[in-house]
């Protein structure tokens, strides 16, 4: 038995929402609020977790929960609903519980550790937001007075306690409550107040579905990849070397099947790292002579289209020359441009640098350039994953 578990409460029929489904079963940025809900918990590491559901709702969360998450069927108010799932805990007792409102996806994992820090020195404790609106009492469209807001706060959900005092205060309780707060505090426990979040709203009214819409669809966009690319090409006959996309003045040339740039190559074989989709030659074969002096733009386009394709945009790039001659420095500003407008970036999104290798290697002995290049792709949240 985990020393925390947490009670999910979802067997409400909210109405308030609109019409359809009530709210927890309602679909939020794809996926129901109440499975955002269970994932939030996942994430901040609970693995025992009790949803208290209407017994018309068993088949649907059911299929909702993962391995070791128990499904208990919830009374007609709030209160019947959290002592059912207490009573449920009861027999293989946790430490200490969770009580948390289903409809309440976005409660971070930050919200959960601090109410779970606070039960260290506290038999319960819950987030909550200061008041700072001003308070009026009113009535038919009209102010009727002022409240002071002093020492007035918002309460949210998780509210946690130590467990065995919590049952005690439910079964010892009679008539509603607001939450499990009020019940504590009728059986005398202290509860700490812990930091709440404005992401943290319970859905209620339509216009909070669309903003929770839009919030989860920004986390979700917090999916990010990394690539990395290395080349190297050799020095050979020729006058000048195509480097990021610019002819840079040399005695010597880059040989290649293709125009041979190096940096741009790295940078291309980064995106499809990012990708996991190959490399250049997997897309471009060496063996197809159509690619024979071809501009590398063509493959570096190549990569951010197939990256947008996939639902990805490039959060930013970065790539390293190695050499001793030429010098790059002169031709930095003008490499980050020209890469910048092939991949339709802002040029602060685009870096180009360079380095010697100490006259030390076949970089060093002038042999021929290596490149490095690391790329960052963000989901652009249009893709559902
Ligand atoms: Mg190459």
């Amino acid at each position: 038995m985990d020393q925390i578990a947490a009670i999910i409460v979802a067997a409400g029929r909210g109405t308030r929402a609109g019409a359809g489904l009530p709210k927890q079963w309602r679909s939020v940025a794809g996926r129901p609020v109440l499975d955002w809900t269970l994932q939030a918990f996942r994430r901040a590491g609970l693995t025992q977790l009790v949803v208290v559901i209407h017994p018309d709702d068993r088949a649907r969360a059911g299929a909702l929960l993962a391995p070791g998450e128990m499904l208990v069927e919830g009374g007609a108010e709030r209160v019947a609903s959290v002592r059912a799932a207490l009573e449920a805990l009861a027999p293989a007792p946790p430490a200490q519980v969770l009580i948390h409102d289903g409809a309440r996806p976005l409660v971070s994992a930050q919200v959960i550790a601090d109410v779970r820090a606070a039960l260290a020195d506290a038999p319960a404790a819950a987030p909550a937001l200061p008041v700072v609106d001003a308070l009026w009492r009113g009535t038919s469209g009209e102010v009727q007075g002022t409240a002071p807001r002093d020492g007035l706060f918002r309460a949210q959900t998780p509210q946690g306690f130590d467990f065995a005092a919590i049952l005690r205060a439910h079964r010892t309780h009679s008539g509603p409550a607001a939450d499990d707060v009020e019940i504590a505090r009728a059986a005398g426990l202290r509860v700490a107040i812990t930091p709440g979040c404005e992401d943290n709203f319970k859905l209620t009214y339509p216009a909070d579905f669309a903003r929770a819409e839009r919030l989860l669809t920004e986390r979700h966009a917090m999916d990010i990849r990394l690539g990395n690319g290395y080349d190297v090409h050799r020095f050979g006959e020729g006058a000048g070397c195509w480097l990021c996309g610019v002819l840079v003045p040399h005695s010597r040339a880059l040989q290649g099947h293709s125009d041979a740039d190096v940096g741009m190559h790295a940078l291309t074989d980064a995106i499809y790292g990012a990708l996991a989709e190959g490399d250049i030659g997997q897309h471009f074969p060496p063996s197809d002579p159509q690619w024979k002096g071809a501009a590398s733009e063509i493959f570096l386009r190549h990569a951010v289209d197939l990256a947008a394709q996939k639902g990805y945009r490039i959060a930013n790039c970065d790539v390293t020359l190695v050499c001793e001659m030429p010098k790059i420095g002169p031709h930095a500003k003008a490499m980050q441009a020209r890469l910048a407008q092939i991949m339709t970036l802002a040029p602060e999104r685009v870096s180009v640098k360079a380095t010697t290798s100490e006259r030390l290697g076949f970089t060093g002995r002038e042999e021929g350039i290596a490149a490095l290049a690391t790329a960052c792709l963000i989901a652009d949240g249009k893709v559902d994953a």
